[in-house]
C-alpha cells in the first residue's frame, strides 16, 4: 500500500536481493512473516483516525499487512512504481486492476493474445459484471486500434509477452492511443518480469503479475500483485475516474486523489476492492514469494539462456517441425524482442514435432527430467501439450482455429543444467 522509494538509487539486482524492508536497530534481518488478523492499539481514538485513513497504521491484514506490504514495496521498486498491493492470485490482480477505474457500462479494450484464464475473466466474468470488451490482434495499426474506442471507454489492457501464444505488445503504440483517448494502459508483465522489461519506461501507467510464476519461481504459492506508475493523471480526465477524483461516501467522503495523490489508484484499491471482496495473500506466502524475488535476476538470466540453447538445438532437430521463441533471429517476434526485451525475455518456448498429435503424445510421455504439469515458469523444466490436456475436447480443425496446433508442445525451461534437458528432449524426440 505504501510505495516508498528507498531503493530508487539502486540498480535492480540489488533491490532484487535487498529491496523493500529495511530494518531499524534490533528488528529481525529477513522479513518477519506477521501472521496475525489483527494489531493492538491503546485508545479508540487511535484506532478510529486508522478507520478514518487519517493516519497509517495497521489493523486488519485484510486491509495491509507488514510481510505482505514490505514484498510488495520490493515489487514495486523493481517495477519503478510509486504504489503496488499483493493479492492472492494472479487472476484476482487483473481483475482488480480493471474493476478499479471501469464498472457496469463501462467499456474496455483488450489483446486477444492474452493468458486463457484472463480472456475467460473479461469475455465471461466481467460482461456478466456488465462491462464490455473489444478484443484486438496485438498487430492491428495505431489508426484501426484509435477506431475501437468509444466514448466509456476505460482503459486499455495487454501482456507483454502473452502466455501462452508469446506474442509480444508494441506497448509504445497501445499507450500512445489509449493515452491520446485519455486512458491508462495495463500490462501484465508476468512473463519477462522487470529483469527483462520495465514496462513503465515504454509508457503502460499500471502493471499486473501472477507471481504465482517466475517471481515466486519455485511453484511454492499462488500470488498476484498490481503496481502503479503514478504517472496517468486521473484529475484530467475527472468525469471517466469518478470513483477517483469525487468523494467515497463509504470513507467520510475522501477524494483519493486529493488526499493520496499518485498513491490514488493502489489506496482506493486497497480500501474498496480489498475491503469488499478480499482476495489477500496470507502473509505466510507473500514470505515465499520475497524469498524468492531475492534471487529473480539470477534466475530469469539462466532461464533465457537454457531456453535459447535449447530453442537453437530445436531449430536444426529433423524431429521438430517448427520452433517459437523471441531469441531465434527468424522468429516472428524477434524485432519486437530487440526493442522491449533486449536482454532476455523468458524460459517458455513453444515447437512442434514431426507426426502431430500422437507424437507429441510420445514424445511427452517419453520425457523423464521435464516434468508433465499445467504450471509455468517456475525452476524445474515442464511440458504442457494443449491439445491433450487444456484443450483436449477440440479437434484438430477447433484447434487451429484457437491458435494452438495439434502438435503444439509448450515447453517451461527450468534451470537445470541445460545439457541435461537437450539430453532428455533428444531421447524423447527418438522415440
Ligand atoms: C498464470 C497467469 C495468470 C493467472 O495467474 P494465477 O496466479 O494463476 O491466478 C495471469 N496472467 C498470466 C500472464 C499468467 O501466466
Amino acid at each position: 500500500m505504501k510505495g516508498v522509494l528507498i531503493m530508487a538509487n539502486y540498480n535492480i539486482d540489488t533491490i532484487c536481493v535487498q529491496g523493500g524492508y529495511e530494518p531499524k536497530k534490533g528488528e529481525p534481518r529477513v522479513v518477519p512473516i506477521v501472521q496475525s488478523t489483527t494489531f493492538k492499539y491503546e485508545t479508540s481514538r487511535q484506532m478510529g483516525d486508522l478507520f478514518d485513513l487519517k493516519e497509517p497504521g495497521y489493523f486488519y491484514t485484510r486491509l495491509a499487512n507488514p510481510t505482505n506490504d514490505a514484498v510488495a514495496n520490493k515489487i514495486c521498486q523493481l517495477e519503478g512504481g510509486v504504489a503496488a498491493i499483493l493479492t492472492s492470485s494472479g487472476q484476482a490482480a487483473n481483475f482488480y486492476a480493471i474493476f478499479n477505474i471501469a464498472g457496469a457500462g463501462d467499456h474496455v479494450i483488450a489483446s486477444s493474445a492474452i493468458y486463457g484464464g484472463t480472456y475467460n475473466l473479461i469475455a465471461k466474468t466481467m460482461k456478466n459484471m456488465g462491462i464490455e470488451t473489444t478484443f484486438v490482434d496485438p498487430d492491428i495499426s495505431p489508426e484501426e486500434l484509435d477506431s475501437k474506442f468509444r466514448p466509456n471507454t476505460k482503459l486499455v489492457f495487454g501482456e507483454v509477452l502473452a502466455n501462452p501464444a508469446l506474442k509480444i505488445l508494441d506497448i509504445e503504440k497501445f499507450a500512445k492511443v489509449a493515452h491520446q483517448h485519455g486512458v491508462p494502459l495495463i500490462v501484465d508483465n508476468t512473463f519477462p518480469t522487470p529483469i527483462f522489461c520495465r514496462p513503465f519506461e515504454w509508457g503502460a501507467d499500471i502493471v499486473t503479475h501472477s507471481t504465482t510464476k517466475y517471481m515466486n519461481g519455485f511453484a511454492n504459492s499462488v500470488g498476484g500483485a498490481v503496481v502503479d506508475s503514478g504517472n496517468f493523471d486521473w484529475t484530467k480526465y475527472s468525469e471517466k475516474f469518478p470513483g477517483l477524483t469525487t468523494p467515497d461516501e463509504t470513507y467520510h467522503g475522501t477524494v483519493y486523489t486529493e488526499s493520496f495523490g499518485k498513491a490514488a489508484y493502489i489506496v482506493k484499491m486497497t480500501t474498496n476492492l480489498m475491503r469488499d471482496l478480499g482476495s489477500i495473500p496470507s502473509p505466510q506466502n507473500s514470505f515465499y514469494l520475497g524469498v524468492g524475488l531475492e534471487t529473480l535476476h539470477l534466475r530469469m538470466e539462466r532461464h533465457y539462456e537454457n531456453a535459447l540453447a535449447l530453442a537453437k538445438h530445436l531449430e536444426k532437430h529433423p524431429k521438430v517441425s517448427w520452433v517459437s521463441f523471441s531469441g531465434l533471429e527468424n522468429d516472428s517476434q524477434h524485432e519486437l524482442a530487440k526493442k522491449y526485451l533486449p536482454k532476455g525475455s523468458c524460459g517458455v518456448i513453444s515447437f512442434g514435432v514431426v507426426g502431430g498429435r500422437e507424437a507429441a503424445v510420445k514424445f511427452m510421455d517419453s520425457l523423464k527430467l521435464a516434468a508433465i504439469v499445467t504450471h509455468v515458469a517456475d525452476a524445474r523444466t515442464c511440458v504442457l501439450h494443449p491439445a491433450s490436456t487444456t484443450h483436449r475436447q477440440m479437434n484438430d480443425e477447433e484447434l487451429l482455429a484457437a491458435g494452438v496446433s495439434p502438435d503444439l508442445i509448450r515447453m517451461s525451461v527450468g534451470i537445470e543444467d541445460v545439457q541435461d534437458i537437450i539430453a532428455d528432449v533428444d531421447q524423447a524426440l527418438e522415440k
